[in-house]
């Protein structure tokens, strides 16, 4: 399958795209270019064609996609939960508010679904300028096919000039379905995102396994599109109701593979990820069975206990507890790291935590460098002494 676009009339079989591709994605068959499934779409091989015979599928096609002036604004896909708008529509409409007030431009939020108007109503009281209803029975439940169509509705009809997503299960599926129907880049889970004097869209997330932060611009395509993982972001406040409510229509393919024959509610798992207290284990605790102390000052504080990943792979503690790039994001009230260096990973998963203690004696443990108090010692001495603390006196949120 050609992943990429060959003008074979241009095509003279020099071979130089078969040079340029450090991953043998291309082969020269009877004198032109035939891309395989080393094909990484990088692009080198349409520069280095002398005779300009290589473009990105869809390059010929892309030309309202190029005129970037006509894109403006910033737009929110809202979520739904089972009983009503999901919080991390709120998240995403309060970083979407930032960057629109940035921008001088208008915030925009699509609530699709089947009767959504409680979760219109709920979008335009927390700021959105915008509402776009597309309110109709075949989306009453996700599904991949209906909701991608119902939204590249929505952005032709909007052009906004970014659209944040959620990096949930419904976000992660239809954010990518939607960029390749745009012909637009993605910048998946990013941390935080910002615009630059040209009204760019900065777009940082974590790269290369996590060992470098990579800040990601969409130069020459429009929206630009990204997705941000639930308590990543500050939710959106109460705001009085200045904004407008305008339904779209939508008018869905009788051909939509797949039927919602039942639907059954999913028990919520007991992680990390929504409890108010979060006591940390990482390394620095030396045995399985000294967790019991952290246990017991979570107890104390009403809190949960989470950990660092290599607890995880010791199985002293299920995935369901582990926080970070390939765990759970938290935003608790309170975080207490004990043993944990702080690693750009595990960092990622915390560092919206509305307070956080470290406890490490390494004094220059990167964690430091995130927590509001640092207790530079060793967690066997402080977590015991805390403990008898909070029996003395009784009261664990006073100590
Ligand atoms: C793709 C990828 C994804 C990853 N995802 C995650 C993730 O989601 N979550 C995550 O946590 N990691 C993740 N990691 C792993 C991450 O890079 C680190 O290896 C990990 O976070 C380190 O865990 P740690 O801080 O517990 O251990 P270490 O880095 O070994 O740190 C242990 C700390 O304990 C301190 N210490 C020692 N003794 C004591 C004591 N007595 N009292 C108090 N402190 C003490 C030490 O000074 C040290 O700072 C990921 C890595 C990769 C490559």
């Amino acid at each position: 399958m050609s992943v990429l676009r060959v003008a074979y009339e241009n095509c003279d079989g020099c071979g130089a795209c078969v040079a340029v591709c450090p991953f043998d994605g291309v082969v020269l068959e009877e004198g032109v270019p035939r891309f395989g499934a080393g094909c990484r779409v990088c692009g080198l091989c349409i520069d280095a064609c002398p005779r300009g015979a290589l473009g990105l599928p869809g390059e010929e096609d892309a030309g309202d996609v190029a005129d970037l002036s006509r894109y403006r604004g910033v737009m929110v896909v809202s979520e739904r939960a089972a009983d009503g708008l999901d919080p991390v529509t709120l998240e995403l409409m309060g970083e979407g508010r930032r960057l629109a007030d940035a921008l001088g431009e208008a915030l925009s939020v699509v609530v699709a679904g089947a009767d959504v108007d409680a979760e219109a109503r709920e979008c335009l009281v927390h700021g959105a300028d915008r509402v776009l209803v597309l309110d109709h029975p075949s989306l009453a439940h996700f599904r991949p096919e209906p909701y991608t169509d119902a939204l590249e509705g929505a952005v032709r009809h909007a052009l906004p000039s970014i659209v944040l997503m959620a990096g949930t299960p419904v976000g992660r599926s239809l954010a990518p379905r939607l960029a390749v129907r745009l012909r637009t880049g993605l910048t998946a889970d990013c941390t935080s995102l910002e615009v630059n004097e040209r009204g760019e869209l900065l777009q940082t997330r974590p790269a290369f396994g996590g060992d470098i932060m990579a800040t990601i611009l969409s130069g020459n395509h429009r929206p630009q599109m990204a997705t941000v993982r639930p308590r990543v972001m500050p939710r959106a406040g109460r705001l009085p109701v200045t904004g407008t409510l305008e339904r779209l229509p939508f008018r869905p393919d009788p051909e939509y593979p797949g039927r919602v024959l039942e639907v059954r509610e999913k028990p919520a798992a007991d992680t990390v990820a929504d409890a108010d207290v979060v006591v940390a284990a990482g390394r620095g605790i030396r045995r399985a069975e000294d967790l019991d102390m952290l246990h017991r000052l979570a107890d104390a504080l009403g809190g949960v206990v989470g950990c660092s990943r290599p607890l995880v792979e010791a199985g002293w503690l299920p995935s369901t507890q582990q926080v970070g790039l390939s765990g759970r994001t938290v935003r608790p009230k309170l975080y207490i790291a004990c043993g944990i260096s702080g690693a750009i990973q595990h960092v990622a998963g915390m560092r919206g935590s509305e307070r956080i203690i470290a406890i490490n004696p390494d004094e220059n443990a990167p964690i430091f460098d995130v927590a509001h108090h640092a207790l530079v010692g060793d967690a066997y001495e402080i977590i015991p002494a805390l403990l008898d603390r909070i029996e003395e006196r009784g009261d664990a949120r006073a100590v």
